[in-house]
Parts: C-alpha cells; sequence; structure tokens
C-alpha cells in the first residue's frame, strides 16, 4: 500500500527516483506510514501535496489569501453540515437560472459530496481542494453562532493563513490518508480489470457509484434525463431536465465522465451482446434497470454519442409509475369523444404530434396500453428503444431491416393496433401507409399544429412513394388518414414558492392582445413560483398536458385538398370553429386558476 503510494508519487514525477528509494527505505526500517515518512523526510508538504491530488483531480486549490467570507454562502450550508462533509462554501456568484457556489472540499474522490451539496442548495457546485484542517478551521472561525473574542478571531485567522505550509502529519492527515488509499483503489481496480475483464462488482467502482447515488438522488425529483457531456477537456457537465427543461446540476472531472462512459459501456454490453446495439441515428444505445430504495425500479435507456473531447453519456429515467393511464391523460371532454371515436375504428393512421420533448411517447403508450387492454391485439414497433411497457409486444427498429422484412415481420404478427413510436425515418411512415387498411396505425411524430401534422406526413409519404402530387393522388392518400391529436406540455407553478403579484402593463397589453377579448378581472394578477429547494429554483414542479383533436373526415379532407400543402392556417380556422377546446383556450384557463405562470404562457404561444 505505502510502496504503491510513493511509486504513485513518482511515477506522477511529484518526487525524484532519489527520494523514492529514501522513502521505500525507511517505511521498510522504521515501519512508519506513508505520510509520516513524507513528512519527516521533508519530501512533500501538505501545500506540495494537495498540488498533487489537485492535478490528479483536475481541480484547482482553494485561495485562502485575503479569503473574505460570504454571508450567503454561509447561511445555505448549516455548520453541522459543513463539519460532516467536511467542506466549506467560499463564496456565491448569480447564475442565470441558479446561483453557482464555490465549495472547499478535502476529498475530491468521494464525487457524492458536491452532489449532495448541490441538492441541499439548489446551487451549481464547483468545487476546489483545501486540506481538512484547513477547512475545520474556516468553519470554526467564520460561522456564526459562537461568540469569539476579537483577540481570538484574529489568533485564528493567522493560523489560517499559516496553515498551507505546516507539516501535514500534525492535523488533517487522516482524511488525507483515506483520500490517498482510495486513490490506490481506483489504480489497484483499473489494473485487475485489465487482466480479468469486468468483475462482479460493478457496483462498486467509484463510477458507478457515483452513477447510482446520482440516480438515487434525481429519481426522487422527478427527473426525466440525465446529460453527461464533455465541457472543454477539463470538466464533464451534467444536466438534468425535470418537467421538460433542462438545467445544469453540477461538474464533475473530466476522468470521472470519462470513467463513467466507458464503464457503463462496457457493463451493457456484458449484460447481453443484443443489449447494446450501434445504429446510425443514435449512436450506441442499451437499456437496464436498476433499484432504487429497494423499492422502485427504474428504467433506464442509455445512449452514448462520441464527441471531440470524450463520449456523451444521454440517459432517460423511466420509473414503473410513470406510464400513465388513458384516464390520467386529463383530456378535455370533447377531444376525449373525437379521440375515441378514431380509436375505435379498425384501421386508418392516427397522427399523434407534439414539438420535441412535449410528452407524446407517454400520450403513445397510454393508447396503446388502452388498447391492449380492451382485448385488441396491439404491436409496437420504435425507432429508439425508449421504455418498457407491459402487456405490448416492442419491437426496436433497426435500419438494416428492409421495408420488405418490416411488412412480413408484421403481417406475421397481425396486429389489430400497429404503434410506430418516433418515426422520422421515410420508411416507417411507408410502413404506416402500408397497414393503414388493415389496422389501426398510431403513428408519433414531430410537429407544432395540427396542419403542420397533417401535411408533412402526406409531404414525406408522396416522397417516399414516389408520386407526383395530383389531386387524385392526394385524395388517395388522405383516404387513409383517421385522426390527429396535437400535444402540448405547460409546466405547472410550484406550490411551496407560489408568489401573486400584479401584471406589468406590457403584460397586461400581450395578455389582452393574446385573448382576443376584454380581459377578465382576475388578469390583472398573475402567479408564480419565486424558486425553491423542492423545485430545484425553476419555480415549476410539475406538467399538464393540453390537447386539440381533429377527426379527418370528409369536410377536413376537401379543406386539405383545397389548400395543400399550405394547411397550418386553414386547418386552424376550422378547428376554431369546430370546437371551443383550443391551446388558447386551455392556456388561458390555466392560467386563470394559477396553475401557471404567464410566462410560461408566452413561452408556449410563440
Ligand atoms: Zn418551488
Amino acid at each position: 500500500m505505502k510502496e504503491k503510494l510513493f511509486k504513485l508519487l513518482h511515477d506522477e514525477q511529484v518526487i525524484t527516483e532519489e527520494q523514492y528509494q529514501q522513502a521505500l527505505q525507511r517505511s521498510e526500517t522504521f515501519g512508519e506510514s506513508a505520510e509520516q515518512v513524507l513528512g519527516r523526510m521533508g519530501i512533500l508538504s501538505e501545500e506540495q501535496l494537495l498540488e498533487f491530488l489537485g492535478r490528479k483531480f483536475r481541480m484547482p486549490l482553494a485561495d485562502w489569501n485575503d479569503y473574505i467570507p460570504d454571508q450567503r454562502a454561509l447561511n445555505l450550508i448549516s455548520e453541522d453540515v459543513a463539519l460532516k462533509y467536511v467542506v466549506f462554501p467560499l463564496f456565491i456568484e448569480q447564475g442565470k437560472r441558479q446561483g453557482k457556489m464555490t465549495l472547499a472540499i478535502a476529498n475530491p474522490s468521494n464525487v457524492s459530496v458536491a452532489d449532495d451539496i448541490a441538492f441541499m442548495t439548489g446551487c451549481t457546485i464547483k468545487t476546489c481542494i483545501a486540506s481538512a484542517r484547513a477547512i475545520r478551521e474556516a468553519i470554526h472561525l467564520y460561522y456564526p453562532g459562537k461568540v469569539r473574542s476579537p483577540e481570538e478571531a484574529g489568533a485564528q485567522a493567522e493560523t489560517g493563513k499559516r496553515a498551507p505550509n505546516q507539516d501535514f502529519t500534525r492535523s488533517g492527515s487522516g482524511e488525507i490518508n483515506a483520500l490517498l488509499s482510495n486513490i490506490l483503489q481506483e489504480v489497484e481496480g483499473e489494473a485487475e480489470e485489465q487482466i480479468e475483464g469486468i468483475s462482479g462488482a460493478d457496483r462498486e467502482h467509484p463510477s458507478i457509484r457515483f452513477l447510482l447515488e446520482l440516480l438515487q438522488k434525481t429519481a426522487k425529483y422527478g427527473v426525466t434525463e440525465i446529460h453527461i457531456d464533455p465541457y472543454g477537456h477539463q470538466e464533464y457537465r451534467i444536466r438534468l431536465r425535470r418537467h421538460g427543461s433542462l438545467h445544469e446540476h453540477t461538474r464533475i472531472p473530466a476522468q470521472l465522465g470519462e470513467g463513467l462512459a466507458t464503464r457503463l459501456q462496457k457493463i451493457l454490453q456484458q449484460a447481453d451482446r443484443n443489449v447494446l446495439q450501434k445504429t446510425e441515428s443514435t449512436g450506441r444505445h442499451g437499456r437496464f434497470s436498476t433499484i432504487l430504495n429497494g423499492a422502485n425500479s427504474l428504467d433506464i435507456a442509455a445512449n452514448f454519442y462520441p464527441t471531440p473531447f470524450g463520449k456523451k453519456i444521454y440517459l432517460r429515467l423511466q420509473k414503473d409509475a410513470e406510464l400513465r393511464t388513458f384516464q390520467h391523460l386529463g383530456m378535455p371532454e370533447k377531444s376525449l369523444k373525437t379521440l375515441n371515436r378514431s380509436l375505435a375504428k379498425p384501421q386508418g393512421i392516427l397522427l399523434l404530434v407534439s414539438p420535441p420533448g412535449e410528452g407524446k411517447t407517454t400520450t403513445f403508450y397510454a393508447l396503446l396500453r388502452k388498447l391492449a387492454q380492451a382485448g385488441n391485439h396491439v404491436l409496437a414497433l420504435e425507432e429508439v428503444d425508449e421504455r418498457s411497457v407491459p402487456d405490448i409486444p416492442q419491437i426496436p427498429y433497426s435500419p438494416e431491416t428492409s421495408f420488405q422484412e418490416w411488412c412480413s415481420t408484421i403481417s406475421y404478427y397481425a396486429p389489430h393496433v400497429l404503434g410506430l413510436g418516433a418515426v422520422e425515418k421515410p420508411s416507417m411512415k411507408r410502413l404506416a401507409f402500408e397497414f393503414a387498411s388493415s389496422s389501426l396505425v398510431i403513428v408519433t411524430l414531430t410537429a407544432k399544429s395540427l396542419g403542420d401534422g397533417v401535411c408533412s406526413f402526406i409531404s414525406s409519404l408522396f416522397d417516399e412513394l414516389d408520386m407526383c402530387c395530383s389531386t387524385e393522388a392526394l385524395s388517395y392518400l388522405l383516404d387513409s388518414m383517421n385522426g390527429i391529436v396535437v400535444q402540448r406540455l405547460a409546466r405547472t407553478i410550484c406550490p411551496n414558492c407560489r408568489e401573486q403579484h400584479a401584471l406589468s402593463e406590457s403584460d397586461h397589453e400581450w395578455l389582452q392582445q393574446f385573448a382576443g377579448v376584454k380581459a377578465e378581472d382576475g388578469d390583472a394578477v398573475s402567479s408564480a413560483g419565486k424558486g425553491c429547494a423542492e423545485c430545484m429554483e425553476t419555480g415549476y414542479n410539475g406538467q399538464i398536458a393540453l390537447f386539440e383533436v381533429l377527426k379527418i373526415d370528409k369536410v377536413l379532407k376537401n379543406l386539405l385538398l383545397q389548400h395543400y400543402p399550405s394547411c397550418v392556417s386553414p386547418v386552424r380556422n376550422f378547428y376554431t370553429e369546430m370546437s371551443p377546446e383550443t391551446f388558447k383556450h386551455q392556456l388561458l384557463q390555466l392560467f386563470r386558476n394559477r396553475v401557471t405562470s404567464l410566462a410560461e404562457i408566452r413561452r408556449m404561444a410563440l
């Protein structure tokens, strides 16, 4: 163990060959511990050791010179927490969405510390290294609650400044020693792995342990995506998507990020040769499950993309409970009736569209499950293997399979209902058309509105079928269409930090213009979340789905024949006449019921 530390220091050229030999000899002769040897022989001071660790973990050293405590930072972390984690909040800056805290930590190999503090404070955390002794002294000196005489404070301040030059064997060496042994374990672990391949103890590997801790924490905060990507050469950035919006959570050393990507990919490969598939569109991807808190199982789809700085990891999280049932979609009454009529038809294409990331996949599976539970034979074909759904056979789309092969595979299953998820490939659209005469085909598509969805689907069918756009051909294609559903997601205000405020004049003007009628009395007031720990400082703590549903009947077909390919506003006007349940109406209702904020409505109305 000692020998390994000396060797590591030697390999990294922290100590010379001569010092290395001396240290080995001395430790053998006197039986002293590694840090005693280094300290007593005057080989390495505490400062030098910290510098070494800083390089090893790519973290800067805390600068205690002329340090002035930041009261706002101190308020965010209690003294107990600081002592428990051996951290000290140096200062805080105001970031775009949340505070950025610079945190001195004693043990950079314990990656969950920064993570825990980030969750407690709602800040993004930038870490730097300091000795445990310097941190304890700073805590003692700067935390309130203990009345100290000016002399005492002055004396301690002086000690603090002198600290880095002291012989590190005196105090705080325990932590540093533990830290070094952690590094050594990692180094040993790597060596072992090269010989034997992946051991069964994957969960104990530091990078995987880090991932599991991250998943554990994020799952309970309703995080749906984790992006772990290289940020320059030095760092990896971890961003979380929660209720539709992505924000930075923390940064980790590049070494850890890269190690995590490599290790996770290996595990997925090991688990099942077929789990990790390589596709053109998604890079490499696979899926795994993990049990959190012994109760909830978390299903995770993992994707790996190469970038110039290293591998990016993209994880999609799905808790068991998140498979919504049809009843829980919260669709307005008239829209629900229209949709049910479409679903009752034995054939035709039902388009399910939304802008990216606005929940169409959840709705897609809710519809398929409802149909399966009603006794239909349902088959789902997905471009990306996003989530596993009980009751429904799912086939992942692979680009190597030819159109003819897909046709025979699907015919073999002879489904009543065929679900085509994330149909961005033209050949998938052709499959939809192929089976529209024998099955109800539910197709998800990225589009913003009713008219946009129908037209872009039809126009890519024209391309794929190599047909020219005559009225007859258009009529023929439209005959295969059954209906269309557009979905949007609005974020709902966090009840924990909700505040009411009067609308500014310009907001009020905008609202009046948007509503198109004289504003109601309550419209002068708006609610919004100011941001708290519950909602990770976003002010929003949930999502609510809005729907527009349209049946494609003779009247609409004639309208489309008349206006194709510029259908967006004719279809919009047609829908507004047909149904009171427009997005605008639903948004205004959410606003007047104080469910969502004006800012959210303005974002969605864009
Ligand atoms: Zn809140």
